[in-house]
């Protein structure tokens, strides 16, 4: 029996019929319902000759339509191609006509993003806009609503392999230019069970949509939160005031956050005050926040933190910060929170190792630094139409990630830094992310970058870039003061920059690469 997402939904929509699928806002539907809407759209997309294989792109903030599309498209064996929408129109032509999209799906608020392109698009024969509130048709496109009413609710009749692949994902761009990871239905697949054993997902679970769902992360939970029977809740805009709002009004009992959204979250004023609510039995996160971080959203919002480590090209996840029982029972808080800031141990069905240069696995001491390399059902085919690249980062079938990292006597992983954002000085190897953690310490920082810039003696230096907190009063020489008290002296920023406001990716991640790139321009 080849393991298919569309089984996800089937299991819940016989077995959880009246049970709420998914909220959007006002709309609510059922899995009965959903499993219905579903099958029309497939219709309407064979209807307009989507076939197997075929790439179906999607520019949407989270909304049910991009739930109801995923799925459409999988009972037809179609690939869907989630857009990041935070791009310019540029991007778009680039990754659209790269990915080879036939049709593609657009809410409507996003449409001024692509009209300006749309000659540049060869390959899509067909545009449908997603409503919003307010809409227009001004630009003659299909309409999901039309397209969706017209269509036979019968299941469609293809057959899909396991094999086949169910989306091209392209990567964050953190680094550079994004890829295209291929995913098949297995490695989602193996990757949503992953998810259901190490979250726990339950049918009970309703699931806030914090991350975006055309990103990985947030990709991933619609296939093992559906399975179970839980519900989802959709959120279009970050907006802490807001997300405290539905947790309370929904029942949220998991989430996945972007640290710098929980950071959001903690420096609203009334988190401190109002009562957060306590209905949120856990807040999944990945990227590295120190142990400080875990321990505030423990103590201050009293939600469970749980970090998991991975990459699109995992179809996301490595490792799980899971603390094992002898640990739980034995160590005290403090210790617990630095654990539960490490990306953890490897999930079953995934097996991470951390080697070094020779491919050797590095000492388990905790201090050795190597590359974690990872070898899984979930990993990716490859990426889309880039065999080099492909062939570079899976060697011998294992997947080299370029995030650096130690392991513990426990088979802890921490991740160091990403390759490409280490700091060597002067032959020493600076972790940005250590020293990031020192910095979000200094009571006046909200935001924090630590990037290498060149310098003469040393090669490159560590350069602070801080977003500072309102009425907060200090100079570079403060930041820099405060963190030769606490740290190695080399490891220190030697310049402080402050500014309003870091580069993020749509996901929330800092982007090193666009900060680093005045300093290297300037050095030629
Ligand atoms: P690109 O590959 O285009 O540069 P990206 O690597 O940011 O972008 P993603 O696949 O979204 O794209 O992110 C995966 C990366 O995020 C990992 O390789 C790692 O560097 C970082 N990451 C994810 N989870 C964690 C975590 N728990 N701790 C530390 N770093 C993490
Ligand atoms: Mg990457």
């Amino acid at each position: 029996v080849p393991l298919l997402l569309q089984d996800f939904l089937k299991r819940a929509v016989y077995h959880y019929p009246q049970k709420t699928a998914v909220v959007d806002g006002e709309r609510r539907f059922t899995y009965a319902e959903i499993g219905k809407r579903v099958n029309r759209l497939a219709n309407a997309f064979q209807a307009y000759g989507i076939g197997k294989g075929d790439r179906i792109a999607v520019l949407s903030p989270n909304r049910l339509e991009m739930y109801e599309a995923f799925y459409a498209a999988f009972l037809l064996g179609a690939v869907i191609v989630p857009l990041n929408t935070r791009l310019v129109p540029a991007d778009y032509e680039y990754i659209v006509n790269h990915s080879g999209a036939k049709m593609f799906l657009i809410d409507a608020e996003l449409a001024p993003l692509i009209e300006p392109i749309i000659g540049q698009l060869q390959s899509v024969e067909r545009y449908v806009s997603l409503p919003v509130e307010g809409f227009k048709n001004h630009n003659g496109w299909l309409i999901y609503d039309d397209i969706i009413e017209s269509a036979s609710e019968n299941a469609v009749d293809v057959e899909v392999d396991e094999r086949d692949m169910a989306t091209i994902l392209y990567t964050s761009g953190t680094t550079g230019r994004p890829k295209g990871v291929i995913q098949t239905h297995r490695s989602l697949y193996m990757n949503a069970i992953n998810t259901i054993i190490h979250v726990r997902a339950e049918d009970e679970d309703v699931l806030l949509h914090t991350l975006p769902m055309f990103h990985v992360n947030g990709w991933g939970t619609p296939f093992s939160f559906t399975g179970m029977g839980a519900t989802h809740v959709m959120l279009r805009k970050i907006d802490p005031k807001h997300i405290v709002h539905l947790v309370q009004t929904e029942g949220v009992t998991v989430a996945c956050m972007a640290p710098t959204v929980l950071n959001m979250i903690l420096n609203e004023p009334t988190s401190k005050t109002a009562s957060i609510p306590q209905n949120v039995r856990v807040v999944i996160a990945g990227s590295a926040p120190p142990p400080s971080f875990v321990k505030a959203v423990e103590k201050e919002l009293g939600w469970t933190f749980l970090q998991v480590y991975g990459m699109t090209e995992v179809s996301p996840f490595v490792t799980v910060g899971h603390i094992k029982k002898d640990i739980r029972d034995t160590a005290d808080e403090e210790r617990i929170h630095r654990l539960k800031a490490k990306a953890g141990i490897s999930m079953i069905n995934v097996e991470a190792r951390v080697v070094n240069e020779d491919g050797e696995d590095v000492e388990p001491n905790g201090e050795e630094i190597g590359e974690v390399i990872c070898r899984s059902n979930s990993v990716m085919d490859g990426y889309w139409l880039q065999p080099e690249e492909t062939a570079r980062s899976i060697v011998n079938g294992w997947y080299h990630t370029g995030d650096m990292a130690t392991i513990d006597e426990n088979g802890y992983i921490d991740i160091v830094d990403r390759k490409k954002d280490i700091i060597i000085s002067g032959g020493e190897n600076i972790s940005s992310i250590e020293v990031e953690g020192t910095l979000y310490e200094h009571p006046a920082v909200l935001e924090a970058a630590i990037i290498a810039i060149p310098h003469e003696k040393w090669g490159e230096v560590p350069h602070a870039v801080c977003v500072l907190r309102e009425n907060a009063n200090v100079t570079e020489e403060d930041i820099i003061a405060f963190c030769r008290e606490r740290m190695a002296h080399f490891k220190c920023p030697k310049s402080v920059q402050f500014v309003a406001e870091l580069p993020k990716t749509a996901s929330g991640k800092i982007q090193k690469v666009v900060l680093r790139e005045p300093f290297w321009k300037e050095a030629g």
